[in-house]
Order: structure tokens, then C-alpha cells, then sequence
């Protein structure tokens, strides 16, 4: 695999890239969509083949893991056909954010297609809870789903769990249980001030990996490991079980110093940091220059020169962000 051509101001080399493949979710979280969504109309939206020219053009720079998000990945029409696409890039990695709703019909084919690593979301086990927090999910399908992923082969399934203080946080050994018990990794998330929502207060609603690691540890020893994903998620190892479990601390512990990633937008945007708004408009050249890649490469080694050095979220909630996840790509 070829070096990474991207280097950034801060000597800081991306070799990552997150594609939001939608911006539509069959579920509607409260910490990530307000209840009433209005979608991109469907021309500012990548077609799947513009999505892969970035893919294509960000692997001829030396990006050697793709992760696809949205949104829901799952509900975007033939994504199948672009993970059997990127399927054939050779990457190192090549992963999938998912709620799971979809994977009890999909997980197959997607190990088929080439995906190598799947994250399910997973914010509770209790289905009125998960049914509150979702707005629109169904525990019981993304429990087959996870089965189905399971049964499918994809190995290294991690679990994706937000923890809001009054919320689901009280469930906290019941997901370490479930997790132990499937032989899964799992990672707690402090939630992020993206996109403005009603439903809770978010200053009030978080919840630090600190408080959740204490949570965990009135039941299991953790042992802090220096195993990392190169990512911004710390690891830990319970003494009588295979699983890792992983804290991503956005307020309480800031990984920006060693952030390899970049993420494009469902329209386009390729965002420099998941925190700030610096960003380009791929969209433009795509469509602009049809035929050859050549600006399309070039505008993607400048856009290196607009990462910021690190994001600053305030604890008390408030939204400095204006886009929602769903348009991030978490
Ligand atoms: N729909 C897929 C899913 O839920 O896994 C993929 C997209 S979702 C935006 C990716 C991840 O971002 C999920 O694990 C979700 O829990 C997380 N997320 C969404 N909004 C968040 C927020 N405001 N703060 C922290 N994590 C968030
Ligand atoms: Fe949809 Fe994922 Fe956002 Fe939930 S977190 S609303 S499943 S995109």
C-alpha cells in the first residue's frame, strides 16, 4: 500500500477517510435528528459513482481505511454495489456505521460484497427505551441484526453506545453484560453538541467516560491497554474476558493531537474535523471536471492545509455546530 500523499499543517497524516453514503435514517436518535427532518433534495446528493471517484481518488493518496456512514448506510438504494466497489480498492480496512435495522437481510450480502468490519449502534436493551430513544426503531431487529452479522463472519462486530446521564446510563452493566456475553467490543460515547435538538438537555445529559468507566467498574476490573485504532477511542480489557471495552471522550479527553481522519458529506463536503466547519466542496469539481480525476486529487492534497489543529466542544451544551450527525457521518 502506497504512503499517504496528505500531510497536514501540523505534520499530521490522513490516511482515513468516513463517506456518508445518505443523509436519511429509518430511526430519528434524540441526540442526533430533531423528530421532523426535512432531506437534501435529491440533486444535491453524491450518486453512488461520484462517491467512489472520491473513494478511488482518496486511495490513490495513500488512504488505506474507508469507513461508510450516514445517515443510515443501510437505507441508501444499491449501496451494496459501491461496497463491492471500494470492496476492490485493496484497503487495510474498510468499515460500516450502521443502526443494524437493515442487517438481518443485509449483513450476508455485505460480507459478500467485500466489507471487512461492521459498528452497531446500540443505546439500550430495554425495548420501550430503545423504542423512546430511537423514536422509530425496533429493539428486537437490530438484536437479529447483530446475530445475522455475527452469523455472516464479520469479525471484530464493535457495539456503538451513546450514554446520556438520566437517559440510558443505568443500563450501562446490562451493555457490558450483553457485549460480554456476544463476544463483542464495545465503545461508550460521550455524546457531541451537533445539530440543535429539543428533546434533552445535552449540558445536563452527559455523561464522562469517567462516570460511565465507574459505572463499569463496580462490577468489572478495567485495565487500562495501549491497544489503539488509531482512532480517538481509549481501551480497556475486563481480566476474564476477551472483549475490549472502548470510551470516545470528545469533552473529557481531547484526541485531536493524533487525528488521521477526514470526512466527506453526503453533498459533498469534505470536512476537515468533526468539530469545526472547515471545509471544500467536492461536489463542485466532481461535477465540473466529469472526465479526469487530476483536479479532483489536487483539490484534496490542498484541502490539507485547512485542518484545524483540534475541535472545542463546551460541556454545557451548547451547539457549536450547526450540522447534525446525520450529515457529519459519525
Ligand atoms: N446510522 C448509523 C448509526 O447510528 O450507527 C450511522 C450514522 S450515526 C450518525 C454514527 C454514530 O454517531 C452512531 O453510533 C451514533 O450513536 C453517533 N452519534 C450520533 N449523534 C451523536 C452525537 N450528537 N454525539 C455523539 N455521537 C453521536
Ligand atoms: Fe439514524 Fe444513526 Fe442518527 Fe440514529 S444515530 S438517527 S440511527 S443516523
Amino acid at each position: 500500500m502506497s504512503q499517504s500523499k496528505l500531510t497536514d499543517r501540523f505534520g499530521r497524516t490522513v490516511n482515513y477517510v468516513r463517506l456518508s453514503v445518505t443523509d436519511r435514517c429509518d430511526f430519528r436518535c434524540v441526540y442526533c435528528m430533531a423528530e421532523e427532518m426535512t432531506f437534501l433534495p435529491r440533486q444535491q446528493v453524491l450518486t453512488l459513482e461520484e462517491i467512489a471517484r472520491v473513494a478511488r481518488t482518496f486511495v490513490s493518496l495513500g488512504t488505506e481505511k474507508i469507513r461508510l456512514t450516514g445517515g443510515e448506510p443501510l437505507v441508501r438504494k444499491d449501496i451494496i454495489e459501491l461496497v463491492k466497489e471500494i470492496g476492490t480498492f485493496g484497503l487495510r480496512d474498510f468499515a460500516m456505521t450502521t443502526n443494524g435495522s437493515q442487517l438481518p437481510t443485509m449483513a450476508a450480502p455485505l460480507r459478500k460484497a467485500g466489507l471487512k468490519r461492521l459498528n452497531i449502534s446500540l443505546d439500550s436493551l430495554d425495548p420501550e427505551k430503545f423504542a423512546s430513544i430511537t423514536r422509530t426503531g425496533k429493539l428486537s431487529r437490530v438484536l437479529e441484526g447483530i446475530d445475522a452479522a455475527r452469523d455472516a463472519g464479520f469479525k471484530g462486530i464493535k457495539l456503538n453506545t451513546v450514554v446520556m446521564k438520566g437517559g440510558n446510563d443505568h443500563e450501562v452493566p446490562d451493555l457490558v453484560e450483553f457485549a460480554r456475553k456476544k463476544n463483542i467490543d464495545i465503545t461508550f460515547i460521550e455524546e457531541m453538541p451537533l445539530g440543535e435538538i429539543s428533546e434533552h438537555d445535552r449540558g445536563q445529559a452527559l455523561c464522562t467516560s469517567e462516570e460511565v468507566r465507574d459505572i463499569v467498574r463496580q462490577q468489572h476490573d478495567l485495565i487500562p491497554t495501549p491497544e489503539d485504532s488509531g482512532g480517538p477511542a481509549r481501551y480497556y480489557r475486563m481480566s476474564d474476558s476477551p472483549i475490549k471495552v472502548g470510551f470516545i471522550s470528545p469533552h473529557s479527553h481531547n484526541f485531536c493531537s493524533t487525528c488521521n481522519r477526514v470526512r466527506l458529506t453526503v453533498e459533498g463536503r469534505l470536512l476537515l474535523c468533526l468539530g469545526n466547519e472547515h471545509s471544500v466542496d467536492l461536489r463542485r469539481v466532481l461535477r465540473s471536471h466529469p472526465e479526469t480525476d487530476d483536479r479532483l486529487r489536487q483539490t484534496i492534497i490542498d484541502s490539507m492545509d485547512l485542518k484545524p489543529e483540534r475541535h472545542h466542544f463546551s460541556a454545557n451544551g451548547d451547539v457549536q455546530i450547526l450540522r447534525f450527525m446525520n450529515m457529519t457521518g459519525g
